[in-house]
């Protein structure tokens, strides 16, 4: 299994990226109302990294699993 957590933020570089356990309330609060990925259910945005600094939200895509 890869450590994915240490990615870099791909658009500030902040060297730790969140993940939805990680933030705090008013983090997801932030992240709920985010206008980005809304072809993402709320569920499915559970599953991704978020950058605090900058607030970019990654998804790692996971294609050669059955
Ligand atoms: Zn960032």
């Amino acid at each position: 299994m890869k450590n994915f957590q240490e990615k870099n933020c791909p658009q500030c570089g902040a060297p730790k990226l969140k993940t939805w356990k990680e933030l705090t309330n008013e983090q997801k609060f932030l992240v709920e109302r985010l206008p980005l990925n809304t072809e993402f259910t709320l569920e499915e945005r559970k599953k991704h990294l978020f950058c605090e600094r900058c607030w970019n939200e990654i998804y790692i895509q996971e294609s050669e699993n059955c």
